[in-house]
């Protein structure tokens, strides 16, 4: 039986960050878009989770930016973290993004990143 509405975003609030973030891009990915084009080129549309920080006292300021939460490299998932705590910026794309862990994919391109 499908879970209605309600369900679903009791049990997603439910989730630790990390565990949201594998959801969401779980789901996410089946609307990733790839198409190419006559002469041979390629556009992608990919669907991506952001967290967005103010500064200080909630005002927009030189302290706001936005990062792009980035799943785990495969196989370097730490056991323990639940948290986004790690930051790094994709030297592909230039996307910031934000992970549970010191190496992860960025979520546009797909480039492994390493955060601090
Ligand atoms: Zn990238």
């Amino acid at each position: 039986m499908k879970p209605s509405r309600a369900e679903l975003i009791a049990a997603l609030s439910e989730l630790k960050e990390r565990e949201l973030v594998e959801a969401i891009y779980e789901v996410l990915k089946a609307r990733n878009v790839d198409r190419q084009f006559p002469g041979g080129e390629f556009e992608y549309d990919r669907w991506c989770l952001a967290q967005a920080t103010f500064g200080k006292f909630g005002k927009v300021d030189a302290e706001a930016h936005i990062e792009l939460a980035a799943l785990p490299v495969p196989g370097c998932e730490p056991s323990n973290v639940t948290s986004l705590h790690e930051q790094g910026r994709c030297t592909r794309c230039g996307s910031a993004v934000t992970s549970s862990s010191k190496r992860a994919v960025c979520p546009v391109c797909s480039t492994e990143v390493e955060c601090t």
